[in-house]
């Protein structure tokens, strides 16, 4: 069952210590360089932007998946571990999802 926050959708974040906390998921319009777009929200309030981008790589606008260089414009590493855990909690919960159903 979807996750929701005041009932309103979120999806679930894995924090660094494994739990895992609802945040409140809005999807946006998308820019030119976007396929589709997501404001993503902690209990604490501090929003990021996660995009899917045309080519089926990722963006978000956190620290962690700025500096993570070398997997940059992927949803995950070579080993499966999500750039970061919103585009982690993106893939896991609505792209990875939908691809299940359309398979
Ligand atoms: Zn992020």
């Amino acid at each position: 069952m979807p996750a929701t926050v005041y009932g309103k959708p979120a999806v679930e974040v894995q924090q660094p210590d494994g739990e895992l906390v609802a945040y409140l998921v809005l999807p946006v319009v998308a820019d030119e360089s976007e396929w589709r777009a997501w404001l993503v929200t902690s209990p604490k309030g501090e929003t990021h932007r996660v995009s899917e981008l045309p080519d089926g790589g990722c963006k978000c606008s956190c620290p962690a998946w700025k500096y993570n260089r070398h997997a940059a414009g992927r949803w995950c590493e070579a080993n499966g571990v999500p750039v970061c855990k919103h585009a982690g909690a993106i893939w896991n919960e609505i792209i990875r999802p939908a691809m299940e159903i359309s398979a």
